[in-house]
């Protein structure tokens, strides 16, 4: 990474660790084709198979139940078969590849901080004729907030629904137990732990009957058709792996982020930083500045060498209207003005002490012109 900057947006992306990169390093430009029989496809199978085990391992899932996927993304849209569904319930503050997978789909809303209303899920369930789905996300890639998954699962399986929970931004932030909360799917991703981009999985229950997106050879026990991103793969086992022996590593960036937020309302005693009274992953502040766009703080902070983001990176890489803190009700200024500071493994505390100065002299920069 470049030393000058100074990276705070680990809910985006996050560096590799080093012992990925060293693994990948160790076997990149071996011919790696697992369904090859001969011994180099049957090592390349061996490491696959280490890699399923890993992430098992990580989320407490049995490890053939682990579908290997291009990502988050490509797993939440496996998971989404609109066809298979009479009716799909989705939070109104999904990631965009649920909200997108899963149109005409029904929304709950969510309440002042963010947590998912589970009155009127029950309400929409009963409304169900057939097999429903229910997809909602574990915690929120915005404002870290975690959701009642265990309370959830119990809802819909009174209404026979199956429940899927993109889980993209809890792995590794959080104990994760696929088999104890009852999930029938669970989508998780390699680039928020440590690992590669471009890899994930659909992690999915003995008795969930799923219809394929890509269809072909075969591989994944032909739920998921395509020669194995086997490289992917073994990032992303090493990084669970790396997580699993850093445990404590979720402890020292909590402490750190709510020095920071501690710090921050010190020196600006009326700041509104989002969500602060529910459960939240230790790494992510949501905060609003008053008068300032999140667009103006964004480049405003880059000016510093500082990288964050505006809740939700758009594809385009414009900055748009948080449909999440929209969904919050909390008022107009808060989907404007929000931006997501999201910590990680590398983060230091001189870190944010720079932060909250940048913080304090963009807010008197922009609001002395007013
Ligand atoms: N779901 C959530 C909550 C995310 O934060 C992200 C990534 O930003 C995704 C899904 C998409 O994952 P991927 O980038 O692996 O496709």
């Amino acid at each position: 990474m470049d030393n000058t900057s100074i990276y705070l947006d680990y809910n985006a992306t996050t560096p590799l660790r080093p012992e990925v990169k060293a693994e990948l390093l160790d076997v990149l430009g071996e011919p790696n084709n697992p369904s090859s029989i001969h011994s180099l496809g049957r090592s390349a199978r061996r490491r696959l198979e280490k890699s399923r085990n890993q992430i098992a391992k990580l989320i407490n899932a049995p490890p053939e139940n682990i579908i290997f996927t291009s990502g988050g993304t490509e797993a939440n849209n496996l998971a989404i078969n609109r066809e298979q569904y009479s009716d799909i319930i989705v939070s109104s503050i999904e990631h965009e590849a649920v909200l997108a997978a899963a149109v005409n789909a029904k929304k709950v809303r969510v309440n002042n901080e963010g947590v998912v209303v589970l009155s009127e899920l029950e309400n929409l369930l009963a409304d169900i004729n057939g097999q429903g789905l229910v997809s909602i996300m574990w915690a929120n890639n915005e404002t870290g907030v975690i959701q009642p998954i265990k309370e959830i699962v119990e809802i819909a399986s009174k209404y026979g629904a199956l429940v899927h929970s993109d889980a993209v931004q809890a792995v590794g932030k959080i104990p994760i137990n696929f088999v104890e909360t009852g999930l029938s799917m669970m989508s998780v991703s390699a680039h928020k732990i440590g690992g590669p981009t471009g890899i994930g999985a659909l992690v999915v229950a003995d008795n969930v009957v799923l219809k394929p997106v890509l269809v072909g050879g075969g591989q994944e026990k032909g739920r998921r058709s395509g020669t194995e991103n086997i490289l992917g793969a073994i990032g992303f086992g090493k990084a669970a792996e790396v997580v699993i022996q850093n445990s404590g590593e979720n402890t020292k960036v909590k402490n750190l982020r709510d020095l920071f937020e501690t710090k921050l309302s010190q020196h600006f005693p009326r700041v509104n930083i989002l969500s602060q009274n529910v459960s939240r992953l230790g790494n992510t502040s949501a905060i609003v500045m008053p008068g300032v766009l999140a667009e103006t703080q964004v480049m405003g902070f880059d000016l510093d060498g500082i990288c964050l983001s505006a809740g939700a990176a758009c594809s385009s890489g414009k900055v748009k209207r948080s449909h999440v803190v929209e969904a919050m009700n909390i008022g107009d200024e808060p989907a404007t003005n929000t931006i997501r500071v999201s910590f990680g493994w590398d983060s230091t505390e001189p870190e944010i002490d720079f932060l909250i100065d940048t913080w304090l002299k963009i807010y008197e920069r922009a609001n002395k012109k007013i």
